[in-house]
């Protein structure tokens, strides 16, 4: 059954609930601006919620039974999470899976140049963006410098209130005649979108002077020499935290929603069923904004091989059984939706689109050109999911991505399909999606939460 708008059901107690779980997703989302700041996060509350580290486990030799919770990390970026329930060949298990990286500017590996005395990073854009959504916006640099001692170096710079930001400059509209000609895929080129990071000479350096200056104090604040800069990842992000937007406070504006909105509720409801009769599974992974490639990504191998090792510590470990586990398995691949936008009317196909307000959106398919890259879902799995929503009373509708042949996007359902498991892409309604500041419902995102819950409760 598709819900009328949800906020019209709730009374005094529901509203304080979705208040509070916005309040604790908004401290997350400004905590959280990388998929490596995010995969800490996921593991220091992990931990809090009795999650032990795979990797010791199999160290020590110990073994796991039913009732046991692990967590394994990939490489600083990506997760998993494992609360072991009955019989996992069997039964198989309830799978949350989102991403936790989000469209920025990379920073280049030889970055750092000076031009007429303003120095400059160069970056790579990351993901889907509009080029031009990224100048004259505050930015902040996240990332990891790693040294040749072994050390790595964290950085965040610009979210303090006191911290400097940097930015990408813009041609004045004064002088942007020929500009305003262009393409909005044009308008701002990807090698013009260098960070400005500094205007200030060193006195006494005659060359590149102010590159000097910046060099100077990347050396004494955090131990880092030009060269370092091949060996790091460093993303320029939006500076600046994520608020309730609206008179009403219905929703949130925040950076990466995309896909963080669903990876928040996912984990959180994983960590408030503690316990489970089938066992429970949250993924977490990196690069699903690039083609989910890389030793990261969902296509690497990473899933499949910690199930190994969890069959191996459970001394149930044969092909035959791990084959059967992933088969049996259900997913809720937790990925957002475009949330039709009454400015762009004529992009959405109103009967079939994702609305603020109504809840979690299931897309049986994603693809573009006639389905074409997705996973399409089953009717049989969609009955069971509808049944246990409604037990649960939780407000959820299902929609496309726009018009027909307007375009398309991907998730990672189609790669866990792979294992013949049951897949389907469910999360919540994104407005300017891959934008710097991205909006969702408050409301949308606590149904969430208690979707993503039920699901692992009674899947
Ligand atoms: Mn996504
Ligand atoms: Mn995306």
């Amino acid at each position: 059954m598709i819900h009328d708008n949800v906020w019209t059901t709730y009374n005094s107690e529901d509203i304080r609930n979705v208040n509070s779980f916005s309040r604790d997703y908004i401290d997350f989302l400004n905590k959280g601006k990388t998929e490596r700041e995010c995969t800490d996060l996921f593991v220091e509350m992990a931990e809090k919620h009795g999650y032990r580290n795979l990797d010791e486990i199999i160290a020590n030799g110990e073994k796991l039974e039913k009732g046991d919770k692990i967590y394994a990390v990939n490489m600083g970026k990506a997760l998993m999470l494992l609360n072991i329930g009955e019989d996992i060949v069997k039964k198989g298990m309830n799978i949350l899976g989102a991403h936790l990286d989000s469209p920025r500017l990379d920073i280049k590996q030889n970055p750092l140049y000076e031009s007429d005395e303003l120095a400059y990073l160069n970056t790579h854009y990351y993901g889907g963006i509009k080029k031009y959504h990224y100048v004259t916006l505050p930015l902040a640099l996240h990332g990891v410098v790693a040294l040749k001692d072994g050390s790595t170096v964290k950085i965040s710079i610009g979210e303090k209130d006191d911290d400097p930001v940097f930015f990408v400059s813009d041609i004045l509209i004064h002088l942007a005649k020929a500009q305003m000609q262009k393409t909005a895929s044009e308008v701002v080129e990807a090698e013009n979108l260098d960070i400005l990071v500094g205007s200030a000479p060193l006195k006494g350096e005659e060359k590149d002077a102010v590159k000097a200056a910046v060099l100077k104090i990347l050396s004494e604040d955090y131990g880092i020499e030009e060269d370092d800069f091949l060996s790091a990842e460093l993303e320029a992000v939006p500076a600046g935290k994520a608020k309730e937007a609206g008179f009403d406070r219905s929703m949130i504006l925040g950076y990466g929603h995309d896909d963080r909105c669903c990876a928040y509720p996912s984990a959180i409801a994983m960590f408030d069923c503690p316990d489970v009769t089938t066992t429970a599974c949250g993924l977490f992974v990196d690069k699903e904004e690039i083609g989910s490639v890389g030793a990261t990504g969902m296509r690497s191998h990473f899933f499949e091989d910690t199930m190994r090792e969890v069959l191996d510590r459970m001394g149930i470990y044969s092909e035959i059984n791990l084959t059967r586990c992933l088969r049996r398995s259900r997913m809720l691949s937790s990925d957002v939706s475009a949330a039709y936008d009454p400015l762009y009317a004529e992009k959405f196909e109103k009967m079939n689109a994702a609305k603020f307000g109504h809840g979690l959106v299931f897309n049986k398919f994603t693809g573009s050109g006639g389905k074409s890259g997705s996973n399409d879902a089953n009717a049989e799995y969609i009955a069971q999911l509808r049944a246990i929503l409604e037990k649960h009373n939780v407000a959820f509708h299902t929609s496309e991505m726009g018009k027909v042949d307007v375009g398309g996007g991907g998730t990672i359902a189609y790669i866990l399909s792979l294992y013949g498991m049951q897949v389907i892409d469910c999360g919540l309604a994104v407005l300017s999606m891959h934008a710097p500041w991205e909006a969702i419902s408050k409301a949308d995102l606590y149904e969430a939460y208690k979707g993503y819950k039920a699901f692992l409760i009674e899947a």
